[in-house]
C-alpha cells in the first residue's frame, strides 16, 4: 500500500506541508457542503496559502460520481495549470478525484479510454482527505464511479493510489447518525468480504480482524441509539483504514457486486446495500468452510449473530421497498453477475444458480 498516510486527530494541520512538494496550483473537489461543514476545507486551505499555493474549487461532486463529472473537473483543472488533484469529502469526492487526476492528466481522452486504461500518460499526483469512516478509499487503488449507462462500474489500478493521504477523525464528528451507520457498516463489510476473498493473506486477514474489531462496538452503540465520544470516532476512522487496505490486497465479494445494483435502481447508499446481502455472505461462507468462518469470528472477537444484528440495526430505517426485490426482478438483473470478479472471488465462487438461491432465499424471507 504505497500511500503516505497520516492518521489521527489534527494530523491535516500537522502535517499538511507535505502537500507542496506535489506543486503550487491544486484542483480541489469536493461535494456541496461537507467539506465546509467538517471543518476540512478551512484547514487544507489554510495550509495550502501557508506556502502560497493556488487553487481551483470544483464542489459539484455527488453520490456515485459520473464520470462526466471526473472529467469537467479534470479538463478545467488542466486549463487552470493544476499540478495535482486533491479530494476532501467522504468516497465520492475522493474517488472523483483519482479519476479527475487522470483527465488533468489527459484531457482529450474520454469515458471508454479511462475504463479501458488506454491512457497516454499517467495520472495527475492524487491527495485525499477524508471526511467519512467506511469507504477506505483514501488507501485503495479503486475509483468506483458511474458510466455514461448508469452503471457503478471501477476503475482499479495501481497509478490511481494516492500519494499522500489524511486520516483526520475530527472530520467526521460531524456525521449525522443515519451517514455513520451507512459509512460504518461499509467498512465492516469491506473487512468481512476481504477476508472471504479467494487473494485474502495473513497480513490482509489481520487488517479485516482488526479493523471489525475497532468498527463493532462503537457502531453498534450509535445503531442502538447512542453517541460516540472523539475516541469512538478515531476507532471506526481507524477501523475503515484496515478495511481499505484489506480491500487494496484482496478485493470485495458479491454483497458490493450486488449492492451496486440496489443503489442504482433505489438510490440506496453505498454502504447500507452492502449490509443487505452481509448475513447472506456469512452464511454462504459458514456452509462451505465453516471452521474459516469460525475463524474470522474469533480472530475479530463476533460471531455470526453479531455481525448479522448490526447489519439489521443499521438497515433498520430503510423503506422495504429500497432493500427487497421480486423474483422477476432478480431473474431478469441476474445476467449481470455472470461474469463479475468480486462473485468470482469470492470463496466458495457461487454460480449463478447459487447466486439466484441466495437472493430468492433472501428476497422471499423478507415477505
Ligand atoms: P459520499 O457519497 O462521499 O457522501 C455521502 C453524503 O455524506 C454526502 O451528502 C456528503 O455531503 C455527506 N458527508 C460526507 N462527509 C460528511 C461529514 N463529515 N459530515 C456531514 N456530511 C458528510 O459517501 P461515502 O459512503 O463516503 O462514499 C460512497 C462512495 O464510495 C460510493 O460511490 C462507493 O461505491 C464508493 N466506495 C469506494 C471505495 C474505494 O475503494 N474507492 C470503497 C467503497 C466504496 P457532500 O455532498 O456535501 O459532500
Ligand atoms: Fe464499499
Amino acid at each position: 500500500m504505497p500511500v503516505k498516510l497520516y492518521t489521527g486527530e489534527g494530523c491535516l494541520a500537522e502535517h499538511g506541508w507535505e502537500i507542496e512538494k506535489y506543486g503550487k496550483r491544486f484542483l480541489i473537489l469536493t461535494g456541496r457542503s461537507s467539506a465546509s461543514r467538517s471543518g476540512a476545507l478551512r484547514c487544507l486551505l489554510s495550509v495550502i496559502g501557508s506556502f502560497g499555493g493556488e487553487y481551483l474549487l470544483y464542489d459539484r461532486i455527488g453520490a456515485n460520481p459520473p464520470v462526466s463529472a471526473c472529467a469537467e473537473a479534470g479538463r478545467e483543472g488542466a486549463a487552470f495549470g493544476a499540478e495535482a488533484v486533491i479530494g476532501v469529502g467522504g468516497g465520492s469526492p475522493l474517488d472523483a478525484a483519482k479519476a479527475a487526476a487522470v483527465f488533468l492528466a489527459n484531457p482529450s481522452i474520454g469515458e471508454e479510454e479511462l475504463y479501458s486504461r488506454a491512457w497516454p500518460s499517467g495520472p495527475a499526483p492524487v491527495i485525499l482527505v477524508g471526511t467519512t469512516a467506511g469507504t477506505g478509499s483514501e488507501v485503495t487503488p479503486v475509483s468506483v464511479l458511474t458510466d455514461s449507462k448508469g452503471r457503478k462500474h471501477s476503475i482499479r489500478d495501481d497509478a490511481v493510489y494516492a500519494s499522500l493521504a489524511f486520516g483526520d477523525p475530527s472530520f467526521t464528528y460531524s456525521m449525522p447518525r443515519a451517514l455513520t451507520l451507512s459509512t460504518g457498516i461499509d467498512a465492516v463489510a469491506h473487512c468481512v468480504e476481504s477476508w472471504f476473498s479467494k487473494k485474502a493473506t495473513d497480513l490482509s486477514r489481520a487488517a479485516s480482524a482488526s479493523g471489525i474489531r475497532k468498527i463493532v462496538g462503537p457502531l453498534s452503540a450509535v445503531a442502538a441509539g447512542g453517541e460516540l465520544t472523539p475516541d469512538e470516532r478515531s476507532d471506526i476512522y481507524s477501523g475503515s483504514l484496515l478495511g481499505g487496505i484489506a480491500i487494496s490486497v484482496t478485493g470485495t465479494c458479491f454483497p458490493h457486486n450486488v449492492g451496486y445494483y440496489l443503489t442504482e435502481s433505489r438510490g440506496l447508499s453505498h454502504g447500507l446495500a452492502c449490509a443487505v446481502f452481509m448475513e447472506d455472505l456469512l452464511r454462504f461462507e459458514l456452509g462451505i468452510c465453516p471452521e474459516y468462518a469460525s475463524a474470522l469470528f474469533r480472530d475479530s472477537g463476533t460471531s455470526f449473530e453479531g455481525l448479522s444484528a448490526l447489519a439489521a440495526g443499521c438497515l433498520a430505517g430503510s423503506a422495504a421497498e429500497e432493500i427487497s426485490m421480486t423474483e422477476d426482478e432478480i431473474e431478469r438483473v441476474l445476467p449481470r453477475w455472470e461474469n463479475a470478479g468480486s462473485v468470482k472471488n469470492t470463496v466458495g465462487a457461487p454460480d449463478l444458480n447459487c447466486l439466484s438461491g441466495i437472493l430468492r432465499n433472501h428476497f422471499l424471507k423478507l415477505r
